[in-house]
């Protein structure tokens, strides 16, 4: 039977933790709520087969060669994301790496989804009226409905796809644009474009690919400059997808009418982390936090229950088929 070591369990994993464990009696392993450091490598002994990780800082080599000294085998991650680990190390130490590709693409979507509606009813300005006691029905906050509005998708694959739905469903235009168009929803789902006309014609811009070389700050001023007056950004992919000085520059000069951002550029330093109290010194950060045309949050767009069960399962059963099967289709290739 395998042995793994889990590490930084956190409080809204339990749940998770627990239901796993009744259903998965066949699979032993030891929870700890510390993340694997130097300073506590030696807890990883010959006694287990591999570690579940989520980690959220990087770990010297000291540790992945602990790892392989104790005979870890398996290095499974509960994430999709492996960029915060050190691949050329894992592969040099002859550990395999898994991770849970797609945990809940429909949590991302919702999120998506939710935060363009906040916009696109114009609920931000509407709430600051509010909260400043004017009441009145005025130009500045009428409407156009979800049914007159073009929906651009960009990245169409597990979260884009489900975004697309979601619009679709309520009767939005959608506009999609991938480097690899799924033929199976064109036509049906959204119309494939080119980026230019998406970027047009579209009132919301929905983004959901990796973030790449090629894509660095593929939004941009001169991007921003061609969208719709009005236009509406979401970004619940990758914060490195989008120049975010040029975008408070487009939101300032009242090109843009808003931006959610569930990611930024360098929120490493702050997310997840209880910053009460604290000083952000990354002044973008701090511009973003201060306006209501911006909807900032903390990469918490896929922070729902059913996805931080399926990041738990995921991952020891990935883990669990490297050990016993050889393989699993979670396999991170070095
Ligand atoms: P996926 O691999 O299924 O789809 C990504 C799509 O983007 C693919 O179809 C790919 O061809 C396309 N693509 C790649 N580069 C592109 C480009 N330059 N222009 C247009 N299309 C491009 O991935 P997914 O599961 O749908 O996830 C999408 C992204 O969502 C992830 O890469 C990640 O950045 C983000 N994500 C965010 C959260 C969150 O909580 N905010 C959680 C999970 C994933």
């Amino acid at each position: 039977m395998s042995k793994f070591l889990v590490f930084s369990l956190r409080d809204d994993e339990v749940k998770a933790e627990e239901l796993f464990r009744a259903e998965h009696p066949e699979i032993e392993y030891v929870v700890r709520r510390d993340i694997l450091t130097k300073a506590n490598m030696d807890v990883v002994t010959a006694d287990y087969d591999g570690v579940i990780v989520q980690q959220i800082q990087a770990m010297e080599e000291e540790v992945y060669e602990h790892l392989a000294n104790m005979g870890i085998k398996v290095f499974a991650t509960r994430s999709a994301g492996v960029d915060m680990y050190r691949t050329d190390l894992l592969k040099k130490y002859n550990i395999r790496l898994t991770n849970v590709p797609s945990y809940s693409p429909e949590s991302i979507s919702e999120y998506a989804f939710t935060s363009a509606m906040y916009f696109a009813r114009n609920m931000h300005k509407i709430q600051k009226n509010v909260r400043e006691r004017d009441f009145r029905w005025q130009p500045s906050i009428i409407s156009t409905r979800i049914q007159d509005k073009v929906v651009g998708i960009v990245g169409t694959g597990f979260i884009g796809r489900e975004t697309a739905r979601f619009f679709k469903s309520v009767g939005a235009k959608v506009l999609g644009y991938d480097l690899y168009p799924n033929e199976s929803i064109a036509g049906s789902l959204l119309e494939y474009v080119d980026l230019e006309t998406l970027i047009k014609e579209s009132d919301i811009i929905s983004l959901h690919m990796p973030a790449t070389k090629d894509n660095h700050h593929l939004f941009n001023a001169e991007m921003f400059a061609k969208m719709k007056k009005g236009a509406i950004l979401v970004n619940t992919a990758r914060g490195a997808i989008v120049d975010t000085p040029a975008l408070l520059e487009s939101l300032k000069a009242g090109h843009l009418g808003g931006a959610a951002l569930d990611t930024y550029e360098f929120e490493a330093p702050y997310v997840p982390k209880d910053n009460r109290g604290k000083e952000i010194s990354d002044a973008v950060l701090s511009e973003l936090l201060e306006r209501d045309d911006i909807l900032y949050s903390p990469h918490v767009a896929f922070y729902t229950e059913s996805a931080v069960k399926a990041l738990f399962d995921g991952a020891i059963l990935a883990a669990d088929d490297i050990v016993e099967k050889g393989e699993s289709k979670f396999e991170v290739k070095l």
